[in-house]
């Protein structure tokens, strides 16, 4: 006899709520700026990112306190994304070269640096404040 296995599955497809997130329109608006400028006289609806889950590699974190410029998180860095001045005791992370593998992270034996659940970080200026941790 000849069976479509998909049909049931398919059919049942059609009920269903689509999977995706929408974010950060329910329709792609030609300009993003002027969609952001309505929603921001309350004339759009944002929608909202979802939760992300436990363990999510987001944007890479920096924090200077107690870090020893011991200089492990640069060498295990496979995009050469940490600048560590020994001398002067200052580390440099560029989050705009970091492919966020999470090693540092893994290797810093003072847990200065950690994965955020920051994942907007498209720019235009990968040097811009915000991308350059210190
Ligand atoms: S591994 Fe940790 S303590 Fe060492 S330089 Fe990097 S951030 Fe600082
Ligand atoms: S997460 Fe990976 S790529 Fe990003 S700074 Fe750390 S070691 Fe480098």
């Amino acid at each position: 006899m000849f069976r479509l296995p998909m049909v049931p599955r398919v059919l049942k497809q059609l009920f269903n709520k689509p999977a995706t997130n929408p974010f950060p329109a329910r329709h792609l608006p030609k300009s993003i700026t002027r969609f952001l400028e309505k929603v921001a006289a309350g004339k759009a609806e944002l929608v909202l990112p979802l939760e992300v889950p436990e363990g999510f590699r987001g944007k890479i974190g920096y924090n200077p306190e107690g870090c020893t410029a011991c200089s492990l998180c640069a060498r295990v860095c496979p995009a050469n994304a940490i600048e560590v001045n020994r001398e002067e005791k200052t580390v440099t992370v560029y989050a705009g070269h970091c492919i966020q593998c999470g090693q540092c992270t893994e290797v810093c034996p003072k847990n200065n640096l950690f994965m955020t659940k920051e994942f907007l970080t498209a720019t235009t200026d990968r040097y811009s404040e915000e991308m350059v941790l210190t």
